[in-house]
């Protein structure tokens, strides 16, 4: 749940319903996927998604239909956004 200061670690006070500052979200996911993969490249490559290996557009493809199918794509968590 959102708790009125900015997740990013800034310290900023955000709206009740919104856990970040605006691009701040952006910025949190940068700094973590730098810090633990070195980029998004590391990143597609720690879970298997390399030229030779999944294929992260096609798996995503099926997760979307298969959320959709469950109403998963509109639950409070996913509609808050950043
Ligand atoms: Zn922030």
């Amino acid at each position: 749940m959102p708790t009125g200061s900015c997740w990013c670690g800034c310290g900023n006070p955000t709206t009740r319903r919104s856990f970040f500052l605006a691009i701040h979200d952006r910025k949190a996911e940068s700094r973590l996927i730098r810090m633990r993969y070195g980029g998004i490249a590391g990143l597609r490559a720690a879970h298997g998604y390399t030229p030779s290996g999944k294929n992260l557009q096609k798996d995503f493809e099926r997760w979307r239909q298969a959320a959709e199918r469950v109403g998963a794509l509109t639950t409070p968590a996913t509609a808050a956004g950043g």
